[in-house]
């Protein structure tokens, strides 16, 4: 057989051939490598033999037995079975084996044998049905008591797997240089490359076993991490960008934009709008994200970043994720302009074609600086003679796809900001944004009075309308919020409206129905609106704009409102069902009130207060500080439902867990800036194996690792 190497194909291995291969591949599995980090699922401890007289009824268990006398078989309508009797001394039990007629020749009578299975009582003796088992040998072959447990696929036994990967350890571990710096690995006592990936799939023990599983934990997040950190690395010396400066005059008019806000920026919206200015001064493409809890006051930083790119002669876009949002962001822009000489357009996908037009000869002529929109604003039809920074709102609302299209639409390097209100511990943000630079807002304007949080039940409805009708005799304003699918976006809504299923439709019904209760019957004095994801975007723009200019007392909404709208006046929020919505979802919701100087409060309604639902709410009570939502929801549930994992691109790891692992990317962080201090370009000797391991651990994509 020729040379195996890490990357051969597994159909080349021994045993396995072009049909297991198709198999293998199921499981993507294609390479050798890929074996050997394919983990075990599970492990079965087979090490607490029983005596027989200990059996349990109805228990999987293990014991060594010796097989009486030579197995009897029956074949019946073309099937196998076969039956032995085992005994070690102090009990006998049967044993059945269905199916299995390659077992036969394989019990042999008078052999002491291990086995492992359910246990039944049959009558008066225990009997066992289709066990495992292993010949007993002499000790130092014995086999091993922890048995691997792989994922499987049709027409591949648990048998096979362990064989095919025992051959590919056999014949790659020997392969397997050092990846991990020998500093690092001695910091960490973490043991040899071989020894763990030779334990993980056949330990003798469970102390072998952890060991080769910190070392697997350790060797996956620091790869990962450090390959981002290379990605980072090359994508600055890849592409060249705008460098946005100012001339005296320009640093003039933008201090006259500053001073023309109608407040004072916080000084935490101070830093990081100089953090951006100093990176887009560049000429390698910034890549930053803003990261700052709902209402921290994202949207001024983005703004000054676009009016510093106008003064310069540049261009820049920013992107929302739903129409209301976009208007909104445009309106607000256009009133921080004021008298400013730049020009700002908005589109959407709901624009005419005429006026689409229009905007699109004054962005080819450079007429227009900053353009806001939603998705729209990616269509190729645009074109931005001096496009500079492209500004992408609420990010986590987007695809990874839409993310890499942005970074795809232009031959020099633009300039990238994210803003995203999810509150991602500082451990995690190191891997998820590992190609990122990140700012953080941290505090909140000031004046701000935390929202008060109340939960009640249907039961007292009642209450909750004389609450609403308090806040808008006080001249404040009052959102309802009601349950829709929590996955499906705005979008589902817009594009493919016939294909709604009949529980969101029920959902829409709930919001329609109460609002048509609420403006018919106890609210019918005062101007209650409504305003759901079916709605044409018109529709929905219309009500926005007579919410915020206090035309509507009360808005009836499903989960549309949830990100980024603004309204300072709106002060109370009663959400309906809660149980039906997710601990992010709700933090957003909430994150619409509180907005200015008013006190707000929330009331989370619900009828099952119990389980996770209660759990949610309690949190939801307790605190309004989204870091704090975020880990209690980590430490809950382990993996983050509050992450949106999906969007957010998380790679798939196979051996450590963000959530748990978390701890470890601190150390790693360390070393790795250790590493390349040593040698930036890992162009040494172990940089190269580094280098190597990306290649294998992460495919030929390996560039852009988990994006
Ligand atoms: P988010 O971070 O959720 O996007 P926004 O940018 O929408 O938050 O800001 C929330 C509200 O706070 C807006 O009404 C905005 O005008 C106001 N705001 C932002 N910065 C300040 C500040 N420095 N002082 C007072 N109010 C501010
Ligand atoms: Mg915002």
């Amino acid at each position: 057989m020729a040379m195996v190497d890490l990357t051969t194909p597994v159909q080349f291995l021994p045993k396995v051939g072009e049909k297991r291969a198709r198999q293998l591949e199921k499981l993507g599995i294609y390479r050798v490598y890929d074996l050997l980090t394919f983990f075990p699922r599970r492990y079965e401890d087979w090490s607490e033999c029983v005596p027989l007289f200990n059996l349990e009824d109805g228990k999987d268990q293990s014991f060594i037995a010796t097989v009486v006398n030579a197995p009897r078989i029956s074949r019946f309508k073309g099937k196998t079975t076969i039956f032995a009797t085992l005994s070690d001394g102090s009990c006998s039990i049967k044993a059945v084996w269905f199916n299995q007629p390659y077992l036969e020749g394989k019990i042999v009578a008078g052999e002491e044998y291990f086995f492992h299975g359910k246990v039944t009582r049959d009558g008066f003796q225990f009997q066992v049905v289709n066990p495992v088992f292993d010949q007993r040998q002499k000790e130092e072959t014995m086999p091993s008591l922890i048995q691997p447990i792989y994922p499987l696929t049709s027409g591949l036994k648990q048998g096979h797997m362990r064989a095919i990967v025992g051959k590919a350890l056999d014949l790659a571990v020997p392969l397997l240089s050092e990846v991990l710096p020998s500093f690092f690995r001695k910091e960490q006592k973490l043991c040899q490359i071989q020894y763990a990936y030779e334990k993980i799939h056949r330990p003798q023990n469970m102390e072998e076993l952890e060991i080769a599983r910190k070392y697997l934990v350790f060797e996956e997040l620091f790869l990962l991490r450090a390959a981002l950190s290379v990605y980072k690395r090359e994508q600055r010396k890849l592409r060249v960008s705008f460098p946005v400066t100012a001339k005296k005059e320009e640093m003039e008019q933008f201090q006259k934009i500053v001073k023309g806000l109608p407040f004072e920026l916080t000084e935490d919206q101070g830093k990081v709008t100089h953090d951006i200015l100093s990176d887009i001064a560049q000429k390698y493409p910034m890549n930053r994200l803003v990261q700052g809890d709902v209402g921290s006051g994202k949207t001024v930083v983005a703004f000054l970043s676009m009016a510093a790119c106008a003064l310069a002669g540049y261009q820049s876009v920013f992107m929302a994720p739903t129409a209301v949002l976009a208007a909104q962001h445009f309106a607000t822009f256009q009133k921080f302009l004021k008298d400013a000489d730049i020009g700002i357009d908005l589109i959407l996908g709901s624009t005419t074609v005429k006026e689409k037009n229009a905007i699109r000869k004054r962005l080819a002529t450079g007429e227009t600086k900053i353009l806001v929109g939603t998705h729209a604003v990616l269509s190729d039809k645009n074109e931005f003679p001096s496009l500079a920074l492209m500004v992408t709102d609420e990010q986590h609302r987007f695809g990874v796809k839409q993310r890499a299209t942005q970074e795809e639409r232009s031959d020099h390097g633009i300039h990238t900001l994210v803003m995203s209100a999810t509150p991602i511990p500082r451990t995690l943000g190191l891997v998820l944004f590992g190609d990122m630079d990140v700012s953080v807002i941290h505090s909140m304007p000031k004046g701000r009075i935390p929202i008060k949080t109340f939960r009640t039940s249907s039961a007292e409805d009642g209450r909750v309308l004389a609450t609403i009708r308090q806040e808008v005799q006080k001249g404040h304003q009052a959102y309802i919020v009601c349950p829709m699918i929590d996955e499906l976006d705005e979008s589902a809504y817009e594009d493919e409206e016939g294909t709604l299923s009949r529980q969101m439709k029920e959902d829409l019904e709930s919001a329609v129905k109460y609002y048509e209760e609420l403006s018919s019957g106890p609210l019918s004095d005062m101007h209650v609106g409504l305003l759901h994801g079916k709605m044409k975007p018109k529709e929905k723009d219309a009500i926005m704009k007579d919410f915020s200019e206090g035309k509507i007392d009360v808005l009836i909404s499903t989960t549309v409102i949830e990100v980024g709208v603004d309204n300072p006046n709106a002060t109370l929020m009663v959400i309906r069902n809660t149980e039906r919505f997710g601990l992010s979802t709700l933090h957003q919701l909430r994150g619409r009130i509180g907005r200015g100087s008013l006190p707000s409060a929330c009331i989370l309604e619900s009828d099952k207060y119990e389980g996770v639902a209660k759990e949610r709410i309690d949190m939801m009570c307790q605190t309004t500080d989204g870091f704090q939502l975020a880990e209690k929801d980590m430490l809950l549930r382990g993996t983050g439902d509050f992450f949106g994992t999906k969007q957010h691109g998380i790679p798939q790891l196979k051996m450590a867990n963000l959530y748990r692992d978390a701890e470890c990317l601190t150390v790693i962080e360390k070393a790795i800036d250790k590493m390349f201090a040593q040698d930036p370009d890992l162009s040494g000797v172990e940089g190269r194996i580094m280098m190597e391991a990306f290649r294998n651990h992460f495919g030929d994509e390996w560039q852009k690792p988990s994006l």
